[in-house]
């Protein structure tokens, strides 16, 4: 087996350019980026070529939003060796893992138990988010041991979800934005307000309603935008970085961007789900496109558009979660059954390239930011992920930009074989997904377009990842 690979011909897609030339790989990592003459020199010694020709060469994409769920206990629905087959088929080769899990990860030992999972059953490279909750309230030296043990950041609902996620009041999050702005790591914020939430579905059950757009009139934007607000607000008393998950709501979206304007350290997330799907989309599939925030009106999609293109958006990351597609059904008689979550770590990079490349002709260096280089910032990956750089991880993606092709359920490598993407059709594909220099897909037809890392390959990327080794 040969320890260089030379990656040929490809279009690399370097920070805020696009050259034509040629990659070695070393080692797992980035050796050279280097002029064809110079490359064909190593013709004939000890390597393997990959010829790109026609091909984009991306670095992989980091979704820095993923419910993977492990340990999984009755959640066994996903899982790392199965989520990180989905992720690699879609070119990320990195995924920071929410703390949702059974236990979900408010303590050290439960993060260390979590790593071990990583390394007997990973397949993407995975950091972790740690948890903080209200109830019971977590003591402030659980947050120090999380951040000792390597979390890369905290996360933290102000609505209420699931159970075993018991969200903070305004005051238990401003002692912990005390606390992570003294570690000076993200604190990821679910935003919208619990109050106006509850209220909301109280008043659809009081009308009757239990139709799919019930879900979107329980909670309106107005819901993200007043938890928005007290978010940045604490975030400019205490100083802590503030990452906002999921944001799908303009209003909210400008409030963050004018905070950033007066000096508040805040980052923005948005998903494919507010960009790519509206109220027509839940009308139509009803469970199947339940999610928190709600899929939004094509006007307010609109808007948030305008964010991703203007730049008030940092990263769009997945929110992928692994539902089975009987937990979905039960939406069709009554919406508010159906969990909320979608699946998407597999149609991350292919629909975003579609939507924001080919349809609105987005420079691709400016997706690769938000879909690779921004995550990677962020959660402290940078430059050895998010990047195509000599010294970097050689974690790549081949990327046919013009190949035409038609979302299919059977293709998808991740458990829960869904995705409300089904029958859509995208301009872009991946045609080879490589991990530290080893090619983990390859997406052509001749190999089936197979996952070919095993089970536990993935690493654990602990905070400080991106500027060690
Ligand atoms: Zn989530």
């Amino acid at each position: 087996m040969s320890d260089t690979t030379l990656i040929r011909n490809g279009t690399l897609v370097l920070s805020g350019e696009m050259v034509r030339a040629d990659l070695v790989l070393r080692d797992g990592q980035i050796a050279g980026i280097v002029a064809g003459e110079v490359a064909m020199d190593l013709d004939g010694a000890n390597h393997e070529t990959i010829d790109a020709t026609g091909l984009l060469v991306l670095p992989g994409a980091i979704d820095a939003h993923t419910h993977f769920w492990e340990p999984a206990g009755d959640q066994d629905k996903e899982g790392f060796a199965a989520g990180g087959a989905g992720a690699v088929a879609g070119g990320v080769t990195t995924v920071v893992e929410m703390p949702q899990a059974s236990p979900t990860t408010v303590t050290a030992e439960q993060f260390r138990a979590k790593v071990a999972r990583i390394e007997a059953a990973a397949i993407a490279d995975m950091a972790l988010w740690g948890g903080v909750i209200g109830e019971p309230a977590q003591p402030e030296a659980d947050i120090l041991a999380l951040a000792e043990a390597g979390a890369a950041g905290f996360k933290s609902f102000m609505a209420s979800s699931s159970r075993s996620f018991p969200r903070v009041d305004t005051a238990q999050m401003l002692g912990a934005m005390r606390t992570i702005a003294g570690l000076g790591l993200p604190y990821g914020i679910h935003a919208e307000d619990d109050a106006l939430v509850l209220a909301g579905i109280a008043r659809m059950r009081a009308g009757g309603r239990t139709d799919p757009l019930a879900h979107a009139e329980s909670r309106p934007p107005l819901v993200e935008e007043v938890a928005v607000a007290t978010a940045l607000a604490l975030a400019d008393e205490t100083g802590c970085h503030v990452h906002l998950c999921h944001v799908a709501s303009a209003r909210a979206l400008a409030m963050a961007s004018g905070a950033r304007w007066r000096g508040v350290r805040v980052t923005v997330e948005t998903c494919p789900q507010y960009l790519v799907m509206d109220t027509g989309d839940l009308e139509r599939l009803a469970g199947f496109a339940r999610c928190a925030p709600a899929l939004r009106d094509p006007d307010e999609v609109a808007a948030i558009w305008d964010a991703v293109l203007d730049g008030t958006v940092d990263l769009i990351a997945s929110d992928h979660c692994g539902y089975t597609v009987e937990d979905k059904a039960a939406g069709g008689k009554d919406i508010f059954a159906a969990p909320m979550g979608l699946p998407g770590v597999q149609t991350l990079l292919p629909s975003m390239f579609d939507a924001a490349v080919v349809q609105r002709g987005l420079p691709v260096p400016r997706l690769v930011e938000m879909l690779c280089a921004n995550p990677a910032r962020v959660f402290g990956l940078y430059p050895r992920k998010g990047a195509i750089a000599v010294g970097s991880d050689a974690d790549l993606v081949l990327f046919d930009p013009a190949e035409t092709w038609t979302v299919r359920d059977e293709e998808l490598h991740h458990r829960q074989r869904w995705t409300p993407l089904a029958g859509r059709t995208l301009t872009g594909r991946v045609t080879r997904t490589i991990r530290r220099g080893e090619t983990v897909y390859d997406g052509t037809v001749a190999y089936d377009r197979r996952v070919l890392a095993a089970p536990g390959s993935g690493r654990f990327l602990a905070r400080g990842y991106g500027v060690s080794g």
